[in-house]
């Protein structure tokens, strides 16, 4: 980038990511629900995690935590330093050239192949640690995988990962050359459009390619779902039952579609091991993210966050000192490749605790619309205290971390809440 037009340009991502990056920062202070009962400010103290799980359980599900954290941590680090490596050196750029040689070196064959290769690299770079979760997990009963089936769900993931990214990088240096000073412009706006199209293509696409799904018989819970969501002011057109317990024990339901294709999902292992009341209270969480668009509200903020971060990317992929560190002429360059997944990597790093915050506030709405529907707070903290157990989660993770990883409030902060909303109720 030379010449008044390219600076011009320069300023102009910059400006945009700024304006962009403001109107998210407002966004996030104004949408999310950060006062949820009257009093204390900050909510009530978490619950005694010795109150949240029995004795035996929550030595375990400590240890496990204990196990688990050093590899995440671990994991994460070992990712970005490879990532660093290849994006700040010009080892990154060899590296895509290398592996596009044996096809003629063309630009398409360095884009897709470096890009792959990138990928693979990282993840051949975590996969002990990988194995190791793996080996906890199985300790602790919570996987019933086979080495086999793990090491294929690794490699379909990968490739998943690499051809989506190599298809993406793809689409994205194209645009840079086409438009050498407003690519960036043309790439947020698709950023934001791929991002709203994911979030509608996921329930249509990736649910029914994973799972089937059978109708709830009629009976007492099927009626008192129903209700619920009549209740809530968002009728369901059915209530469905998938067959989760193929993949995992985990706990869980959800409600997807829109209007009048709206639908509960309950898995499988939930009404196995729930009580009909523990199952209404889920649901009635769930009712909780319709009534107040949770999904829709996060799609769009997901999409200004896109959009803003690939303006900041116009103003440091034509930063030449940068450029020039990672051995790239320019950012149509297809050796800019790794550069571009380093600071992917390092943005996703950055809005993770911002998107947790977020998260647990949303999460918190939810549960508190789960007790007024409900009216039922004992059913609320037997299901947590079930959830707990059965996913071995830490009640009370240490501070920092649930600030960093937490996307809901801990078991001990939603009992709580759920006692104070008792409390509230029966002073009022
Ligand atoms: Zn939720």
């Amino acid at each position: 980038m030379s010449g008044a037009g390219g600076v011009g340009s320069r300023r102009a991502a910059l400006l945009v990511a700024a304006v962009l990056g403001a109107a998210l920062v407002v966004v996030l202070v104004v949408v999310p629900p950060w006062t949820l009962l009257p009093e204390p400010p900050g909510g009530p103290a978490p619950a005694e995690p010795s109150s949240v799980l029995p004795p035996d359980v929550l030595e375990q599900a400590e240890s496990f935590a204990a196990a688990l954290r050093p590899a995440s941590l671990i994991s994460l680090v070992l990712g970005l330093a490879v990532s660093a490596v290849l994006g700040l050196t010009r080892l990154g750029a060899r590296l895509v050239r290398a592996v596009a040689a044996p096809l003629g070196g063309g630009r398409a064959a360095q884009v897709l192949l470096g890009t792959a290769a990138v990928v693979v690299v990282g993840r051949l770079a975590t996969l002990p640690v990988s194995a190791y979760a793996e080996v906890v997990r199985h300790r602790y009963g919570l996987s019933t995988r086979g080495w086999g089936l793990w090491l294929r769900d690794v490699a379909v993931s990968t490739a998943i990962s690499a051809v989506v990214t190599a298809l993406a990088l793809g689409g994205f240096l194209w645009l840079v050359r086409r438009a050498p000073r407003t690519w960036w412009a043309w790439a947020a706006a698709v950023a934001a459009g791929l991002v709203v199209a994911g979030s509608f293509v996921h329930p249509v696409v990736i649910e029914p390619a994973f799972n089937r799904f059978e109708p709830l018989p009629a009976g007492e819970l099927r009626t008192r779902l129903l209700d619920l969501a009549e209740e809530n002011g968002t009728p369901v057109q059915d209530v469905l039952v998938s067959d989760a317990s193929r993949r995992t024990t985990a706990l869980n339901a959800y409600v997807s579609g829109f209007g009048s294709t709206r639908r509960v999902v309950l898995y499988d292992t939930t009404l196995e091991r729930l009580p009909d009341d523990a199952v209404a209270s889920i649901v009635a969480h769930e009712l909780g993210h319709v009534v107040h668009r949770d999904v829709l509200t996060g799609t769009l903020v997901g999409a200004l966050g896109a959009a803003s971060a690939v303006a900041l990317s116009g103003w440091l992929l034509s930063w030449t000192p940068l450029l020039r560190r990672a051995g790239v002429q320019s950012p149509a360059d297809p050796a800019v490749v790794p550069l571009v997944l380093l600071l992917l990597s390092v943005g996703g790093l950055l809005s993770t605790p911002v998107q947790n915050l977020v998260s647990r506030q949303v999460e918190a709405r939810a549960d508190l619309r789960a007790l007024e529907l409900t009216g039922d707070a004992g059913a609320f903290t037997a299901m947590q205290r079930e959830l707990a157990a059965t996913n071995l989660s830490d009640p009370d993770p240490p501070a920092a971390w649930q600030w960093f990883f937490g996307s809901h409030p801990t078991g001990a902060q939603r009992i709580a809440f759920a006692e104070d909303w008792q409390r509230l109720e029966d002073a009022g």
